[in-house]
């Protein structure tokens, strides 16, 4: 290029601004693209751009700046719009067209810039002009000004280009919260502690409650519950310094129906901006909540009366002894059993017996005021405990009314049921000072009641603890007994009064207790019926009688009729015409030389199993007789109705009768009641002539008495037998004057 065109080009018009351009010059390494079919054109711009700092590539035409773009855009073009082929404006067009060209701003060189020209430029997509000749500062202006613009278009799309980014990844964290948060089945809720309102809540949270999203982020979780914006704000604020962080609280959420739903809740803060976000996660414990409803039912009331259990109780008893420690007010406990309960589940089967203690409770309940308890301790005991203060009805007054209330029959299933109980009756402070003991003495003064002969209450006192140990001991003595054979069988004669010879014997149980000597039944048997042992000593007594029997039938002593006593439980709880029959098989003894004695009482009691029984019995050939007859109640219609042989009049009676107008008098009734029904009878406990002759003048056929021999062991007992030993007969002569008038 010629110096003409190069000066053309080059103006010094301003020099002046070239210090100002200079000391703002553009960022270092801005790579300007001269595009100038002139090559003299070029190397002076070339020149004018290099010393301040630009990188320059050139291009003669069209072609080759599209070239050298693309191997390397520039930052900006100096585009001249008058060259041959294809103009600065068809350049311009093409590279403003192009995605990958358009930002490159383009500075187009002119001749002239005329308002048609700038026209054209502007829309062919030039940014700026540059007329020729060039002046060396407007250059740098332009060039600089133009790629601060550029330079700062780029930062702003860059920053647009990361916003993007970033809100794009925000997003998808968003989403991966979200869908971890619906994924849970706990329901989650993310309360803005500022606001008080749910920003963020998980699909479960809105199925929990029955609302939508958008519904629940119109509310805060005051809205939820009986709560007041405070409170909660109070326990966010806990839970913001550190406080009950973890520890999860129990709370009744309102639903959107208005049901309430039990859930636990743990909560947790986490900065938000300047602010604090609560993170609520929220359980359903509706469910485990009945459960454990239900378990505490049926760990403390009894599932049959729906009373406390004995666990509950002995609880309440606990805690109002606790109450009442030291105060004026006492507790009494009330122990109560009913009577025969084993009578009703036996006879009229276990649904009944259920129904009877269901009635039982319900007249129970009658007798209490709410501020006493009744539990039912298990079985048919139950217990009551009352407080009493100044004014409360005493507790032998309350036991009064439960006797009272129980007067009535019950109607079980179409069937009349009368119950007595038994009651014991301790207090607190006074008998003991801890539920226990205290429970336990009432059983004591229960137990008590139900010797003196049931349907009665007893208060306790210490002797009756004395006692009962002294009985547990005995019962413990007794049970090694058992498995030590400490027992042994006496056999007491029975003398036919028509010729003083021995009709039968009668086997009386002995034990052998190590250190004790010989214990009579007088102070075992009844503790031995208590505790059922009497089921097995029975048995045994069965078992050896019929041995012995078969072994004199084997013997010169020939037959030997034998009475066993049989007790009441043995009736219910052993099959006693099984145990008879294979007692009598196993030592191949004949039915009839056994007899059963039985007391009035187990005939009235059990009456279908006890006749069930006796007939099995009096099938077998085995004779049935009535000990201690006349101390019961039996009635004339049962003596009929059970297969009975034989009745034995009561020691009671025969000690006085020849003293006594009345034991005369009932001595004879029974006689006549025996003969009348076509049954022997026979006095037990015969020890003087005078009874003797009394009994014989008034047709008794057989006794039984020290008059001839007391009860003897084995040894003795056969010695009398070889013997032939016979009763030396008084005459028959008529008796005293005062029973001489009741003959
Ligand atoms: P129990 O069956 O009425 O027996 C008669 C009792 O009167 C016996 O007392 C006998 O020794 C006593 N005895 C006999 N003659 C006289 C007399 O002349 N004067 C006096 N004072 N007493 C006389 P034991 O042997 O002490 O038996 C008492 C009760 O124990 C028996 O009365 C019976 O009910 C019961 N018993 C005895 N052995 C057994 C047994 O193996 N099983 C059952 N369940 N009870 C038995
Ligand atoms: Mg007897
Ligand atoms: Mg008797």
């Amino acid at each position: 290029m010629s110096k003409l065109a190069s000066a053309s080009l080059w103006s010094e018009s301003v020099p002046s601004s070239a210090a100002a351009s200079r000391s703002a010059r553009p960022a270092l390494a801005a790579r300007v693209l001269i595009v100038d079919d002139d090559a003299t054109n070029r190397r002076l711009l070339q020149a004018l751009l290099e010393p301040e700092g630009y990188t320059t590539q050139s291009a003669g035409s069209g072609p080759q700046a599209f070239a050298a773009i693309a191997e390397c855009p520039p930052d900006l073009i100096l585009l001249d719009v008058a060259m041959p082929g294809m103009d600065g404006h068809a350049v311009a067009a093409r590279l403003k067209a192009d995605v990958a060209t358009c930002d490159i701003p383009i500075i187009m060189v002119t001749g002239k810039v005329d308002a048609a020209a700038r026209l054209a430029g502007l829309e062919a997509g030039a940014e700026e002009f540059l007329t020729k000749p060039i002046d060396r500062a407007e250059l740098w202006l332009r060039v600089r000004n133009l790629l601060r613009l550029k330079a700062s278009s780029d930062l702003l799309r860059r920053h647009a280009e990361l916003l993007a980014s970033q809100v794009q990844a925000r997003n998808a964290d968003l989403q991966r919260f979200r869908t971890a948060m619906n994924a849970t089945a706990d329901a989650i809720f993310l309360v803005d502690r500022q606001t008080m309102r749910f920003v963020e809540v998980n699909t479960t949270a809105c199925a929990l409650l029955g609302y939508s999203r958008e519904e629940m982020f119109e509310r805060g979780p005051q809205n939820l519950g009986n709560v007041t914006v405070e409170q909660v704000e109070r326990v966010f604020d806990a839970v913001i310094a550190g406080f009950s962080a973890t520890q999860p609280s129990e709370v009744n959420l309102h639903r959107k129906d208005g049901s309430v739903v039990t859930v636990e809740i743990e909560r947790v803060a986490q900065r938000f901006g300047d602010g604090w976000l609560i993170v609520a996660v929220v359980r359903d414990i509706g469910e485990r909540k009945a459960t454990e409803r239900q378990l505490h039912r049926l760990a403390h009331y009894d599932s049959l009366t729906a009373l406390p259990n004995r666990a509950l109780f002995y609880e309440t008893l606990r805690n109002n002894m606790a109450l009442t420690a030291g105060g004026a007010m006492r507790v009494a406990v009330l122990f109560i059993d009913l009577d025969q309960f084993k009578n009703v589940n036996d006879t009229l089967g276990h649904a009944i017996g259920d129904e009877l203690l269901l009635h039982f409770s319900a007249r129970l309940l009658r007798c209490i005021t709410p501020r006493d308890v009744i539990g039912r301790l298990g079985g048919d005991e139950f217990a009551l405990m009352l407080t009493l203060g100044e004014s409360a009805p005493g507790a032998t007054a309350v036991a009064e009314k439960i006797r009272d209330v129980l007067r009535a029959p019950f109607d079980l299933q179409g069937h009349e049921v009368v119950v007595t109980a038994s009651i014991g009756i301790t207090f607190y402070p006074d008998d003991a000072t801890d539920a226990e003991t205290l429970l336990k003495y009432a059983d004591i003064a229960m137990y008590r009641a139900k010797r003196a002969g049931r349907d009665a209450w007893c208060c306790f006192t210490a002797q009756m603890n004395i006692d009962a140990m002294a009985r547990h001991d005995l019962e413990m003595a007794l049970r090694r007994a058992v498995d030590n054979q400490e027992f042994v069988v006496y056999y007491q004669p029975k003398v036919r009064l028509s010729d003083g010879t021995v009709a039968g014997l009668e086997a009386l149980l002995r034990w052998q207790r190590p250190g004790f000597g010989l214990v009579p039944p007088s102070a075992f048997i009844s503790v031995m019926e208590e505790c059922g042992l009497i089921v097995r000593v029975g048995n045994w007594v069965i078992d050896t009688v019929c041995r012995q029997i078969g072994e004199w039938m084997r013997s010169p002593l020939g037959k030997v009729q034998v009475s066993v006593n049989v007790a009441e439980r043995q009736f219910v709880e052993s099959d006693l015409a099984r145990q008879v029959a294979s007692a009598l098989a196993r030592h191949e003894v004949p039915a009839e030389l056994l007899e059963l004695e039985l007391t009035e009482g187990s005939l009235m009691t059990n009456t279908e199993l006890t006749l069930g029984t006796l007939q099995d019995l009096k099938q077998q050939g085995v004779t049935i007789s009535i000990d201690d007859f006349g101390t019961g109640y039996s009635s004339l219609a049962y003596l009929r109705r059970f297969p009975i042989d034989k009745l034995k009049i009561d020691i009671a009676f025969i000690r006085d009768i020849t003293a006594t107008a009345d034991d005369a008098a009932v001595t004879l009734a029974i006689i006549r009641l025996a003969h009348s029904l076509k049954l022997d009878v026979i006095a037990e406990g015969v020890e003087t002539a005078a009874q003797l002759a009394f009994l014989r003048h008034h047709g008794c056929e057989q006794i039984q008495g020290y008059c001839f021999s007391a009860p003897l062991p084995l040894l003795q007992i056969e010695a009398l037998l070889r013997e032939g030993r016979t009763l030396a007969m008084p005459p028959l002569v008529r008796a005293r004057e005062n029973t001489l008038r009741l003959c």
